[in-house]
């Protein structure tokens, strides 16, 4: 009789999660590791060496060792 209830629970919380339910105590460890990877995206943006704008590490050009925002800043240096 126990068994069979216990049994059904797990089923019950196993199809709850197949179709997108959340069980706090289950799913927190994977809410921590995007909050960990939306901070270190936060730290990758760097200010243009010439005109000081704010961009991401993947939109910088680099040029002796500087990140610059655009072709046009990175004109001005030439
Ligand atoms: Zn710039």
């Amino acid at each position: 009789m126990w068994l069979k209830i216990i049994f059904l629970v797990i089923a019950g919380v196993f199809v709850y999660r197949l179709f997108g339910g959340k069980v706090p105590f289950l799913d927190k460890p994977k809410e921590d590791n995007e909050n960990e990877h939306d901070f270190g995206e936060v730290e990758a943006t760097s200010a243009c060496a010439t005109c000081g704008t704010y961009i991401t590490e993947t939109d910088a050009l680099i040029y002796q060792k500087k990140s610059y925002c655009s072709h046009e800043c990175l004109k001005k240096i030439k």
